[in-house]
């Protein structure tokens, strides 16, 4: 069988839209079984049906990446179904907008999301993957764990973290044999900018990606990046890809 991922289980975060539904679909065309999580239900649904009548064995969980205990409820369940070889650690939201409009309800949803999300997910799978000394984390950060922008203030401190974390984990994570990715895309033409809640900045950000679709990823140009850290040998780790539009500065 040529299938890259039969007999593996992997579980996307954020998979009701964009990145993470492009890398579901990536994974289960080859071969791999899935269990998808966001917090929109039926999308998670169709999604799965349209997997399922390609030969996919598809789980769904709704559940809400900042929620603690929702969380850890979740990881018992993939615990008891044998764990999960590959996580997929995408979801994330980018409600961004100038550190002087004290939009804090943003920034705790950001830091929340982005920062809590990230290291819920990790300690659902980690401790089951080190037992069986096999597993791969791929954490979705951004082009912001490098660099920022003027509003992009806080976002750019969670995506920052997120980078921190994965480097930290690839190091302890070495003698489990777990392997750890972290995935950098530039602009990706995605739903969000929608979760931007300041109007201008949600109006400027959508003009400057939409206005000029040529100069945006797709979606499954980031889930191709995905296969590619994921599909390498055991002695090989992908250890973080920075992937640009080839027209964004
Ligand atoms: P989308 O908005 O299309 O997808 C975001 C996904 O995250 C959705 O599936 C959403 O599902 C899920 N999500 C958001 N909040 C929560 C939550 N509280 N609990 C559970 N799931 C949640 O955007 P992208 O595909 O672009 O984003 C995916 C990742 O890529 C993010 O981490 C983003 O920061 C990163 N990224 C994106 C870039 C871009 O230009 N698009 C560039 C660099 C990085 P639901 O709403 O159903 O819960």
């Amino acid at each position: 069988n040529q299938m890259k991922f039969k007999g593996k289980r992997a579980w996307v975060t954020g998979a009701s839209s964009g990145i993470g539904q492009a890398t579901a679909k990536a994974l289960a065309a080859e071969g791999a079984e899935l269990v998808l999580s966001a917090r929109r239900a039926e999308r998670l649904e169709s999604l799965a049906e349209e997997l399922r009548q390609q030969g996919a064995d598809v789980h769904v969980e709704s559940v809400d990446v900042s929620n603690r205990s929702a969380m850890e409820a979740l990881g018992e369940r993939l615990a008891s179904m044998g764990g999960v070889d590959i996580l997929i650690n995408n979801a994330g939201t980018m409600p961004i907008s100038p550190i002087i409009n004290g939009r804090v309800d943003e920034w705790d949803q950001m830091i929340d999301v982005n920062i809590k999300g990230v290291l819920y997910a990790i300690h659902a799978v980690y401790s089951g993957m080190a037992e069986r000394k096999r597993g791969h984390i791929v954490n979705v950060s951004s082009i912001a764990a490098r660099t920022t922008y003027p509003s992009a203030g806080v976002y750019a401190g969670t995506k920052h973290a997120v980078r921190a974390i994965s480097e930290t984990l690839r190091k302890e994570a070495i003698r489990f044999g777990v392997r750890v990715t972290d995935i950098q895309p530039g602009s990706v033409d995605t739903e969000l900018p929608d979760s931007i809640g300041h109007d201008k900045i949600r109006g400027i950000v959508k003009s400057n990606m939409y206005g000029d679709e040529a100069s945006m990823l797709r979606p499954e140009d980031i889930a191709n990046a995905v296969i590619y850290a994921l599909e390498q040998p055991q002695h090989v780790d992908v250890g973080e890809l920075l992937i640009w539009p080839t027209r964004q500065e």
